[in-house]
């Protein structure tokens, strides 16, 4: 075991080297007790494999964990009858892709930070630029070209980072296999000239 699994309190689970109190499991994941709930029942879905963020995961591994988020939620609903079942993914604390299932009623603190949220996102001054309609429209822009022209469809690219950029330029530059390889070079030339 790396030093990074090792550290890591969620490989530890996984491994069954410390305890959990594990709700429901399949094949790549696992829905468990979050010991801070922030509601009774709130739980955590991880994928067995350890990868600091959801959007690293896998096609099957996507599938899974978010199956086991929907069954799990089920049952958070059917055993405390919250108004609903919110779900975040953030992984600050901890680096192993994990989600946030927890149950959520009127006005308590998880409904309170993201009505605050909300609030934020709608009046702050400083994203006044980015609600502009010709700005959403040129955002909605990048996304589209930065999946049609990599020819990526899982979305990891992101458009406004250059290091996102330069790695899937120095991915695809190494990869014989990858469809399209050829006609995708000059524009990844260009790309890699503007940007360093
Ligand atoms: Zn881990």
């Amino acid at each position: 075991m790396s030093d990074e699994k090792s550290d890591c309190v969620f490989c530890r689970i996984v491994s069954g080297d410390e305890p959990a109190q594990v709700i429901l499991e399949n094949e790549l994941s696992l829905a468990l007790l979050d010991i801070n709930p922030l509601a009774q029942g709130h739980c955590l879905v991880i994928p067995r494999r350890h990868v600091p963020w959801w959007h690293q995961l896998t096609a099957e591994e996507t599938a899974s964990l978010f199956t086991l988020a929907r069954t799990t939620s089920k049952r958070i609903m059917k055993t405390f009858s919250p108004d609903f079942v919110t779900m975040y993914a953030r992984g600050r604390r901890i680096p192993h892709a994990h989600i946030f299932l927890i149950p959520t009623y009127k006005g308590d603190p998880t409904d309170r930070h993201f009505n605050a949220l909300e609030g934020f996102q709608e009046q702050a001054s400083t994203l006044a630029g980015l609600r502009d309609r010709g700005a959403l429209s040129l955002t909605a822009d990048l996304l589209r070209k930065t999946q049609e022209r990599v020819g990526l469809s899982d979305g990891y690219v992101n458009a406004f980072d250059p290091g996102s950029w330069l790695k899937v330029y120095r991915e695809l530059k190494y990869s014989l296999f990858q469809p399209g390889f050829d006609r995708q070079i000059p524009f990844l030339e260009h790309l890699h000239h503007r940007l360093v």
